[in-house]
């Protein structure tokens, strides 16, 4: 007897429907998708009660023939894809074919459409995936789909439909993702007649102010950053942007929607500082990679994207965010407090430490170009192969610092310590103590160099590889097979920051070292850097400033000091990076002691 039977092709589709479409929303993504794919410059979405009558799309795209029509309606029909290797190479939206096949089989569709080559158009209406007419028809060039009474045939899913205010509101999102993705498209979106979004034509930038609505303008900020891996571009909001409620936080890898807890995380810990805990940042963010390096055989629904260089997109992702935040200055800038880290004699009055406040120009214009700084004159910063960090530290800008800070005893530092002469600085040990305006200042000098080290290379390694020395002789290191798999893994990191190796099971061959390796030290640094790779597997824990962290470390540790104008090279430069207070690792790198502070310590009697 036989009982294995083949499910009808109706029943098939209802089945595959259930995934593909699981609310209104669904649909509405599908169908933007493909008139996106079609070249529509113009993309109408009109929508009834929540989408349960109906949702209708009117694109100016370039249409179908009346074969194509009723072909796109089978599952697996597709006209973007036609060989395997195709799949990994996809710039369309849809491809996998079953979008139009699954609506059908769960609604009532018409469809009419009309291609360039075509004098008259075609209609077709489909109930429950059963064809009910086709016929031709006058109409302009483009497609109109209308998709009604959605889950007629399928009562528990449309009893599970949410009230029609919470289900336009997953409309509209989906809207505003593909809007958003394609400022280069108007969109309009109308509700029970009501327009709520018209949206011209225009770039990005316009695209999310639209969105986003009155006085956005001045509320973001761009970003951009580009590797052989990943190109990065977008805007953020300002950190007075954050809210508590999560919303406008978007992800897009060629222009398709994402979301990414892990990605967020990076750009949620670049505002740490910036913005109140439990705060959310707002981000428009576009990646751009190899569509063979993500996973494109992902859930049509699903909006979760698996990435082959997650970690090395994390790591740039971070390190752009804070630059950008350092060079729009919305950086945090300590209070000098300094004075309560003294150990000072009992009794002496301590005052509370001051959480770090955020600084924030309110005048400041991030899309005024910068000048050129004015207050570096000592050598040049291409020296030591280090660029700078923060290059628009003006004058100006301190000013605006200043007149924000009003804590005493903050303001007269920077100034002085912008006019510091060589014969101002005494070394006692790796300290310089150096005197101005009523104040001794200490500064821990390794920790000064660290921190200009470390800016300047996280500088580079968002721009492009780091400058590199290429060693005499290959330099050869046996491995165990843990240390092989972090290399492996991490292979991508290791070369934008300056290595150049090849690599077999057993044996890593290094060609080329970052310029910051001291040569004497290339083995021990290259022991703790494996012993960072094979031990920092926590993905959330930012690699590239592990390992950078590492190198710096490791350079600074041969520095002897001993020479005061190398000193001096770096607590100066020291003064144009955005953390000039504290070192990459989180350590103190300078005290203040004013004047009356000392003679309070003075009068106390033996
Ligand atoms: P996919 O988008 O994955 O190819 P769909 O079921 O969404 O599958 O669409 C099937 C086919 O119908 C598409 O490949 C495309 O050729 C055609 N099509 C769908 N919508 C449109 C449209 N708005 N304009 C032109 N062609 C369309
Ligand atoms: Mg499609």
């Amino acid at each position: 007897m036989q009982i294995i039977k083949l499910l009808p092709e109706n029943l098939a589709n209802q089945i595959a429907a259930g995934e593909v479409v699981q609310r209104p929303a669904s649909v509405v993504k599908e169908l933007l998708e493909n008139a996106i794919d079609a070249e529509a410059g113009e993309i109408t979405l009109s929508i009834k009660d929540g989408g349960r009558t109906l949702i209708a799309v009117t694109d100016n795209g370039k249409g179908m023939s009346a074969v194509d029509a009723e072909m796109s309606f089978q599952r697996h029909a597709t006209s973007k894809l036609s060989t395997f290797n195709d799949l990994f190479n996809l710039s369309t939206m849809g491809f996998r074919g079953e979008a139009l096949a699954s609506i059908a089989a769960v609604s009532h569709v018409s469809l009419t459409t009309k291609s360039e080559e075509d004098v008259t158009g075609f209609s077709i209406r489909i109930e429950g995936g059963k064809k009910k007419s086709a016929s031709e028809t006058i109409c302009p060039k483009g497609t109109h789909i209308e998709v009604k009474n959605l889950f007629f045939n399928v009562p528990a899913r449309r009893n599970f439909l949410k009230s029609d205010t919470v289900e336009f509101h997953h409309i509209e999102d989906t809207f505003i993702h593909v809007a958003i993705a394609h400022p280069e498209v108007s969109f309009k979106l109308l509700h029970n007649d009501e327009v709520h979004y018209n949206l011209q034509s225009t770039n990005l930038k316009r695209r999310i102010t639209d969105v986003l609505g009155k006085n956005a303008e001045n509320r973001i900020f761009p970003i951009a950053c580009e590797t052989d891996i990943v190109t990065i571009e977008g805007y953020i909001g300002k950190p007075e942007t954050a809210k508590k409620t999560r919303g406008n936080q978007q992800f897009y890898v060629n222009t398709r929607f994402f979301k990414s807890s892990y990605f967020n995380h990076a750009i949620q810990t670049a505002f740490e500082g910036l913005i109140p805990d439990k705060t959310h940042p707002i981000y428009f963010i576009f990646l751009t990679v190899d569509p063979s390096r993500i996973d494109v055989n992902i859930h049509p629904t699903k909006t979760e994207i698996k990435f082959e260089e997650e970690r090395f997109i994390y790591s740039i992702l971070h390190s752009t965010i804070r630059e950008s935040l350092g060079k729009f200055n919305l950086t945090p800038s300590l209070d000098f407090e300094l004075e309560t880290a003294f150990d000072l004699p009992a009794g002496f009055e301590k005052k509370p430490v001051v959480e770090p406040t955020i600084k924030v120009d309110p005048n400041f214009n991030p899309f005024q170009p910068f000048e050129k700084p004015k207050i570096h004159q000592g050598s040049s910063s291409s020296d030591r192969g280090v660029k700078p960090k923060y290059q628009n530290a003006r004058p100006e800008d301190w000013a605006a610092f200043y007149a924000i800070n009003e804590e005493p005893e903050a303001p007269v530092l920077m100034e002085s310590a912008l006019s510091l002469n060589l014969d101002d600085l005494v070394m006692v040990g790796k300290y310089a103590i150096c005197s101005y305006p009523n104040n001794a200042l200490l500064i821990d000098t390794k920790r000064a160099a660290e921190r200009v080290l470390y800016d300047g290379i996280i500088d580079q390694f968002v721009k492009q590889p780091l400058h590199q020395q290429m060693l005499l002789f290959p330099f050869e290191k046996s491995i165990n097979l843990e240390e092989y798999r972090a290399i492996e893994e991490n292979k991508s990191i290791l070369m934008q920051l300056g290595f150049n190796f090849s690599l077999t099971s057993e044996r890593l061959v290094i060609q080329g070292v970052p310029e910051i390796i001291p040569e004497n030290s290339l083995d021990e640094c290259l022991n703790e850097i494996l012993t960072k790779l094979a031990f920092t597997t926590d993905l959330k824990e930012d690699l590239a400033h592990i390992l950078v962290l590492t190198m710096v470390k490791q350079s600074v540790a041969f520095f002897t000091l001993k020479d005061k104008s190398e000193v001096f090279y770096y607590v100066q430069k020291l003064m144009e990076c955005k953390d000039w207070t504290i070192s990459p690792s989180n350590q103190k790198i300078m005290l203040s002691l004013p004047l009356e502070k000392i003679n309070q310590l003075f009068e106390k009697h033996v």
